[in-house]
């Protein structure tokens, strides 16, 4: 059964609508049924565990046949998501899971939600937003809710304003929490700082990342890094999209690679079914 961490789960917590993920295998209604995940309870006025769970085996399936489809085929199913703690409070979701001729060739996205999601209720993941200030949170909600309408300027704007705020975390925790690295990352990242070389930085400050982000670290620091100085005016709508997108899977690839390291819990990885990631 998938836990709450798992990425089915958040897929289903965090990201916006119509955005579509990639997966390296079809989904199936089977994998979503029953998927524990953490949502905002209007009721009580706070984050609880939810259960989901597919009620058209009642004949509410938006198919004609109104049978749950599990083909490699896809599906659109309406899924309800059902507080555990006061067991009242219920959420709709409709997802839809496909596949197409261009990589990757099975994807999943959220087409419907109710209550729709608003710009308070967009749910920033912990980890995540603790690299960030309550002005990063508020333009980190922005972007994402600016996502969902496909507003390219508007969402690399805002990630940029989000980012500005969240770089200077991460690398506040490169510097400092792993002591003796922490000195030398500084010193690295100093130097491209001032010379801009960017094969140099990746060099010398790999071997300075804490271990769970030695691979990827140094070159996904430089991107978000380097995305402060993007120009929104230069871009079209969809490469804005494609790059906040892209800003977006670093971030929070990195910062849950962070706390993990920082709240020494890495050992308790959570490996999804998925590799997902947007496309
Ligand atoms: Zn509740």
């Amino acid at each position: 059964m998938n836990t709450p961490g798992s990425s089915l789960s958040q897929f289903i917590e965090e990201y916006p609508l119509y955005s579509r993920f990639g997966t390296d295998q079809p989904i199936e209604t089977a994998d979503l049924d029953n998927l524990a995940f953490n949502f905002f309870c209007q009721k009580e006025k706070e984050v609880q565990p939810f259960r989901l769970s597919i009620p058209s085996s009642n004949g509410n399936g938006i198919h004609p046949s109104s049978q749950p489809h599990h083909s490699a085929e896809g599906f659109t199913e309406i899924f309800t998501g059902v507080c555990q703690s006061c067991e009242e409070y219920k959420i709709t979701v409709v997802i839809n899971a496909a596949s197409g001729e261009e990589p990757p060739r099975y994807f999943i996205r959220k087409i419907g939600q109710d209550p729709a999601p608003g710009s308070t209720a967009v749910k920033l993941p912990d980890d995540v937003a603790g690299f960030l200030d309550d002005e990063g949170r508020e333009c980190y909600r922005k972007a994402l809710s600016n996502l969902e309408f496909d507003y390219g300027v508007g969402t690399l704007a805002y990630i940029k304003k989000m980012l500005a705020n969240g770089v200077d975390r991460i690398i506040e925790a490169l510097s400092n929490t792993y002591s003796d690295a922490g000195g030398k990352f500084a010193e690295a990242f100093n130097s491209y700082k001032q010379d801009g070389q960017r094969t140099r930085f990746i060099e010398e400050a790999t071997p300075h990342f804490p271990e769970s982000l030695k691979e990827h670290g140094a070159s996904s620091l430089l991107v978000l890094y380097d995305a402060l100085s993007l120009s929104v005016q230069e871009l079209t709508e969809k490469e804005c999209i494609k790059k906040s997108k892209d800003i977006d899977t670093l971030f929070r690839y990195m910062t849950r690679k962070l706390t993990a390291e920082i709240q020494e819990t890495s050992q308790k990885k959570v490996n999804g079914k998925y590799f997902m990631r947007y496309s």
